[in-house]
Formats: C-alpha cells, sequence, structure tokens
C-alpha cells in the first residue's frame, strides 16, 4: 500500500506490509489461547517510506506508533508481516545479516537523559557504533568523531566531557551525532523533541532538517505532536489502537483531514489566537480504549462524533483508497 499522489519520488527506501506485533500477556490465566491473551500493538500496518522522505507517524500515547519505529530497525521481532529495506525483506534475516545492516538503519530515542551512559565521555559514546562496526583505528574514529560534534553544533573540548555536564538539547546533540556517525541513510526519530523545553524544540528540529538535508537522509518522524508534523513531514500517516486510519499528504492531511480521528486531533492542536473560537465541531472525548480488550467494529466508534450507529459498532472499516490518500471509515464507504 503506498500513495504518492503527483509528487515525483525517488523510490522507496523502506516498504512495510501487513505489519503486525501482539505481546503476549503474562500471567493472564485465560485459558485456552484467544485475542484476549495479547496486546494488539500494532495490527497490520502498511506504508512505504520514500528515499529523502520525512514520513510522520503520528496518534495518542499507546497507539502503537513506537512499537512500528522498533519493528523496522528489527529492535523488537514482528510477530508477522514483512519489512523491505531497498527491496530487500528483513524480517526474516538471520541476526548475522541484520548486524550488517545496523549501520545504514539508525533510531534517536525520546529521553537524551535515559539514552546515554553517564559513565561514559561523550568522545567514547559517539564513537562506540565505529568500534562496533567498523575497523578503524583509534585515531581516526576520534577524528570522525571530531567531526561529527561539527556537524551536529558541539565543540570539540566536549569530547572529554560526560552526559550529566550537558543541557537536555546539547544531549540529543550527542544521541543524534551518535545516530549518525555510522552514516546511515535511514534513520527513526521517536518523539526526539517531546522530552526537551520547547524553546529547545525548534533548534533541535531546526538541527534534525540540516542534516536530513546534508546527509540525503530520509526519515520516519514519530510523534504525538500533530503540529510537529505541519512543518517536518512530506506524508503522514494516523494511527489508532495499532491501526492506520489515515494516510495523506501532510499538506492535504492539514488541510483537509478526512477521517473524524484526524479531524479531531487537528482541531486540538492549540491555536495561536485562543480568543477566536475554533468553527470546528470535532473534539474527542474520552481516553483511549485498551488495546487488550478492542472496540468492536471501527476502533473509534467509543469516541467518534460522527458514528453511524451499528455498522461502525459492528463492522470493521477497512483502509480503501479515496483520491490518492488513504483512510478507514464508513463515511466513506471503507
Ligand atoms: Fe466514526 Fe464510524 Fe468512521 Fe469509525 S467508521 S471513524 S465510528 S464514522
Amino acid at each position: 500500500m503506498d500513495i504518492n499522489g503527483s509528487r515525483k519520488t525517488l523510490g522507496p527506501i523502506i516498504e512495510i506490509q501487513n505489519l503486525k506485533k501482539y505481546f503476549p500477556l503474562k500471567h493472564s490465566g485465560m485459558w485456552p489461547w484467544s485475542s484476549m491473551n495479547f496486546v494488539k500493538a500494532v495490527d497490520g500496518i502498511s506504508f512505504s517510506i520514500q528515499l529523502k522522505e520525512m514520513f510522520g507517524l503520528a496518534g495518542e500515547s499507546g497507539c502503537g506508533k513506537s512499537t512500528v519505529g522498533r519493528l523496522i530497525l528489527r529492535l523488537i521481532e514482528a510477530t508477522s508481516g514483512m519489512v523491505f529495506y531497498k527491496g530487500k525483506e528483513i524480517c526474516s534475516l538471520p541476526t548475522s545479516e541484520i548486524r550488517g545492516l545496523r549501520p545504514k538503519m539508525q533510531i534517536v530515542f525520546q529521553d537524551p537523559y535515559a539514552s546515554l551512559n553517564p559513565r561514559r565521555t561523550v568522545g567514547d559514546i559517539i564513537s562506540d557504533p565505529l568500534v562496533v562496526h567498523t575497523k578503524l583505528s583509534r585515531r581516526e574514529r576520534q577524528e570522525k568523531v571530531l567531526e561529527m560534534l561539527e556537524h551536529v553544533g558541539l565543540a570539540k573540548d566536549h569530547y572529554y566531557r560526560y552526559p550529566h555536564e550537558f543541557s537536555g538539547g546539547q544531549r540529543q546533540r550527542i544521541a543524534i551525532g551518535r545516530a549518525l556517525i555510522l552514516n546511515p541513510d535511514f534513520l527513526v526519530l521517536d518523539e526526539p523533541t517531546s522530552a526537551l523545553d520547547v524553546s529547545v524544540q525548534a533548534v533541535i528540529i531546526n538541527l534534525i532538517l540540516k542534516l536530513k538535508s546534508k546527509l540525503n537522509l530520509s526519515c520516519l518522524f514519530i510523534t504525538h505532536d500533530l503540529n510537529l508534523l505541519r512543518f517536518l513531514s512530506d506524508r503522514l500517516a494516523i494511527m489508532y489502537l495499532g491501526e492506520i486510519v489515515e494516510l495523506a499528504e501532510s499538506k492535504e492531511l492539514f488541510e483537509d483531514p478526512l477521517h473524524p480521528y484526524s479531524r479531531a486531533l487537528i482541531a486540538s492542536i492549540p491555536r495561536p489566537n485562543p480568543i477566536k473560537k475554533s468553527s470546528s465541531k470535532f473534539f474527542l472525548e474520552g481516553e483511549i480504549p485498551s488495546n487488550i480488550d478492542l472496540p468492536s467494529g471501527c476502533r473509534f466508534h467509543t469516541r467518534c462524533p460522527e458514528k453511524l450507529g451499528k455498522k461502525c459498532k459492528t463492522d470493521p472499516p477497512q483502509l480503501i483508497e479515496k483520491d490518492g490518500r488513504w483512510i478507514r471509515c464508513h463515511l466513506y464507504g471503507g
């Protein structure tokens, strides 16, 4: 499944087909095994990411978006489905072959405080992947790390300092440097700014955009902050309870969201002038249901302001194409 609209693309770097991740529940005590014994974190996701594209993946906490990022990189194993990197299926590859792909596919995690070893210097942290994946000498590694420090906006004398000596934004620069040191062509950015102060977020986003362009990166940007993707992403998929509910060009999706969930998320974005009331009637109510005991029919029907009655409660809508966009809703014949 793919949409590219009229936009010229260079071909996919990542393709995902019917990807599923069900986490078994420990000590559930329920027998026989049934769907109730699993958390369906990702439930049949398909999309592709084009070369040099910034692809956004959005949704509320617990919708499965971070799990998708980890599945693509095979940091966790899929229950079923396929992931292709430059045409090569990687879910079925033995671990030894995945190791060979690691330098090309990297991740920046959400929390720069937790993702850096406090006992190691910045130089050691950034050069670790070079130790594991290359045969470079110590001196060559040091040269590369010093170059990378400059790329990510840090000073050369930061090489010998420790993570606790840095601010949140600087730590995320270190994490980005570590992710880029092997010269990857695909980068997963998993909420890379959500642990940072608002003032620092924009600086880190600008750095990511600059490096993406300079290093010809293709990116998957995962976030709950839809407003960020308005400016960042070329295309965007919105997830709800393990499924994609809408996928479109970002501009189209923000200007004219079709799925009731997309409309509600966009309506909830803070407005520059809060006195001027939003004309939208789409506001989200209630909490996201548990993905252990999923709602019947459309998974969004318990919160949908536009539900059609029985059909939405009983029939699961399919993801269908509408005018070059993809949507999962009975309002559009799904
Ligand atoms: Fe709402 Fe029904 Fe569409 Fe689900 S299928 S989003 S409940 S209108």
